[in-house]
């Protein structure tokens, strides 16, 4: 069976030609799956009868079924659990916040990082996903914000605009432990013949795989970096981030230099405020210390509590009195809303309720 999403327009041109058909009939398949978001042959009504009997025949466009969804109390926040052929499932959450409607994907089914407030990284990693089962997240998001009939019956109307206007990867998975089909999905979804969503609309979320950003750097594809940080130390980052006794904050901290001259773009640092451990006023002045200089802006986030997980959100106080400190010392800092909270936005947790609920049952 051929996966058409994980093709690239250069292999589509030589599948169209192995089932008989010109060259050119792979840039009509892909303005089908892609600008269109069709998902059924029957739909690509410029495409010969005999092509689309192949593709019916041979060839799968779905790559994802859905599990289970998710939707917060204000009806914002959309969460879905989606299994892949072998039985793996990932999550990706859609936010319908103002005038953006931001989706938040995954890249690898668990993650083997291992970073202990984290839901994926409880459960370790299985796989890399595909280039095609990354962009099939958007695309299946995309239909259902065009598609008035299937958003309504579970959602508020959907306001205009009824498209995906950011993606971040910020889903379960490390994106940069995914390179090669990560970047693959990003100049599928970027690529103007086809989906178009431009690269500034993306995010990619690293843990701080410090050569990988170095990599990063020289891709043409200007897409927006966030590292996530949560700790100004070694002696603290390593026990909430183990990949940090590998790359510590010397290192990381080069690579997003690096980044930053090379490419002329601002990064961004996350910071989970977890109660007790990262959020006194030493750790928010040695953060500052570290911003100080460097084209960045600091993403302060509330934990979400994770089942099996110790870990708390910091008091309100103290959050406050954190934000406060950054922004005396003159660095860029925004407490970001972890909205969809009750839904359990954050990355894993949706699949860790449901294996307990299976698990229960
Ligand atoms: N692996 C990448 C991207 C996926 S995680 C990374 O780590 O950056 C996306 C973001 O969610 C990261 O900033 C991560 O640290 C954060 N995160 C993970 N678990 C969280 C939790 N329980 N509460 C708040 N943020 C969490
Ligand atoms: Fe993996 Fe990111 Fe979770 Fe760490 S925070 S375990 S890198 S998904």
């Amino acid at each position: 069976m051929i996966r058409l999403l994980d093709l690239t327009l250069e292999q589509m041109r030589t599948q169209v030609q192995t089932w008989g058909e010109p060259a050119f009939r792979a840039e009509q398949l892909w303005h089908w799956l892609y600008a269109r978001q069709a998902n059924d042959p029957a739909q690509m009504t410029n495409l010969p009868r005999t092509l689309q009997a192949q593709m019916a025949a041979h060839a799968k466009i779905d790559l994802l079924q859905v599990v289970a969804k998710t939707v917060s109390a204000d009806r914002l926040a959309h969460k879905v659990l989606f299994q892949l052929h072998d039985g793996q499932t990932i999550e990706a959450v859609l936010m319908l916040y103002d005038r953006r409607r931001t989706l938040c994907i995954s890249t690898q089914a668990g993650c083997a990082m291992g970073c202990t407030f984290c839901a994926t990284g409880l459960g370790g990693l299985t796989r890399n996903l595909t280039a095609g089962e990354i962009a099939a997240q958007v695309l299946y998001f995309a239909r259902w914000l065009g598609d008035p009939d299937a958003n309504g019956a579970d959602s508020l109307p959907i306001m205009r605009p009824a498209q995906v206007t950011n993606v971040v990867l910020m889903g379960m998975g490390e994106p940069l432990a995914n390179y090669k089909a990560v970047w693959q999905a990003l100049h599928t979804l970027t690529d103007q013949q086809g989906f178009g969503l431009g690269a500034r609309h993306f995010t990619l979320s690293t843990v701080g795989l410090a050569p990988m950003i170095e990599r990063m750097a020289a891709e043409p594809l200007q897409i927006n970096l966030a590292v996530s940080l949560h700790a100004p130390t070694d002696e603290l980052r390593n026990t909430l981030v183990p990949i940090n006794k590998r790359y510590p904050l010397a290192v990381l901290l080069t690579a997003c230099r690096n980044y930053t001259e090379r490419t002329h773009r601002r990064l961004s640092f996350e910071y989970a405020l977890m109660r007790g451990i990262n959020d006194k006023p030493e750790h928010a002045k040695r953060l500052a210390q570290i911003a100080h200089g460097m084209l960045c802006h600091i993403n302060l986030i509330p934990l979400n509590p994770v089942r099996g997980s110790a870990f708390q959100p910091s008091t309100k106080a103290d959050t406050e009195a954190f934000l406060n400190i950054l922004q005396q010392a003159g660095i860029s800092a925004t407490l970001r809303l972890r909205r969809g909270v009750e839904i359990n936005a954050g990355c894993g947790q949706l699949r860790q309720q449901i294996q307990l609920v299976n698990a229960s049952g």
